[in-house]
């Protein structure tokens, strides 16, 4: 047993979404033998008019979700939490605004999945324009997300650098600050997603310098390993929580039933 106390991880997915193993069960097993007290299931949220399908249940499959949570919850291994990773896309917001009050969550992830940048070659050159653009198409969808009120916390913030592609400091900060601004003002949280680390990026969503921006503007923080098998739950916390101390951090956002609190780590 380590002696280390982790800080809960809220971002975690299950079998259902066909791009990920295991159930609740299985994640709360995981987390209890890594020591960890407490997780949020946060699978991708069905979405209606087949928007992404081959990365989420279908709608009829939800009481399948909703089942494995309670069972999970019901094991008393660790505390698991009823959580959802909800895509931003143009003409979401009618249905997850009449969708997630039915819902019973504890939180609600809110990410932006869409852009050009999953096609990035790492090894490829591309002029700065080009990149800049992909950027700015990102985080102008990532501030209506942020405008819309539907979401408790943002995920994988910088996802745009997820095939290694590097940005100027320039850039950075012409597209991020303005986004981190929004995120501040609707007091969202941000998650720090260790899943990067092992991606080309190689390093968390959001990096070391946005983080510490976000620490300047008081924005709280969660952990997420974005494990999509039960084994990599809590993964790389130890790496999470050293950069959240070094950008300023001392406590990360816990949450039940949409409500925050704020808890040192
Ligand atoms: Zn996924
Ligand atoms: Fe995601
Ligand atoms: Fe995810
Ligand atoms: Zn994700």
């Amino acid at each position: 047993m380590s002696s280390i106390v982790y800080p809960p991880d809220y971002h975690t997915h299950t079998e259902l979404c066909h791009h990920a193993s295991g159930m609740p069960v299985d994640y709360a097993e995981f987390a209890e033998l890594k020591g960890l007290e407490e997780i949020a299931c946060t699978d991708h949220a069905p979405a209606p008019w087949k928007y992404d399908p081959e990365h989420r249940m279908v709608s009829p499959q939800f009481v399948r979700y909703r089942d494995g949570v309670l069972k999970a919850q019901a094991t008393g291994k660790c505390r698991v939490l009823y959580g959802i990773e909800a895509d931003y896309y143009d003409g979401c917001e009618p249905y997850l605004a009449r969708w997630l009050p039915e819902q019973s969550f504890d939180l609600v992830l809110g990410s932006v999945h869409t852009g050009d940048f999953w096609k990035f070659d790492a090894r490829r050159e591309y002029p700065d324009p080009f990149i800049k653009n992909l950027w700015r198409v990102y985080f102008t969808q990532l501030q209506k997300l942020v405008r819309t009120g539907l979401y408790d916390v943002i995920a994988h913030f910088d996802l745009p650098k997820r095939s290694g592609i590097g940005i100027t400091d320039a850039i950075l900060r012409e597209i991020v600050i303005p986004t981190l601004d929004a995120v501040a003002q609707a007091g969202m949280g941000i998650e720090i997603n260790t899943s990067g680390l092992h991606h080309p990026a190689g390093e968390t969503y959001p990096s070391p310098q946005i983080l510490s921006w976000a620490c300047e503007r008081s924005i709280p923080i969660t952990f997420g390993s974005d494990a999509h098998s039960p084994d990599r739950v809590g993964n790389d916390f130890e790496t999470a929580m050293q950069l959240a101390r070094e950008a300023g951090y001392t406590h990360s956002a816990r949450y039940r039933q949409r409500q925050r609190t704020l808890e040192p780590f």
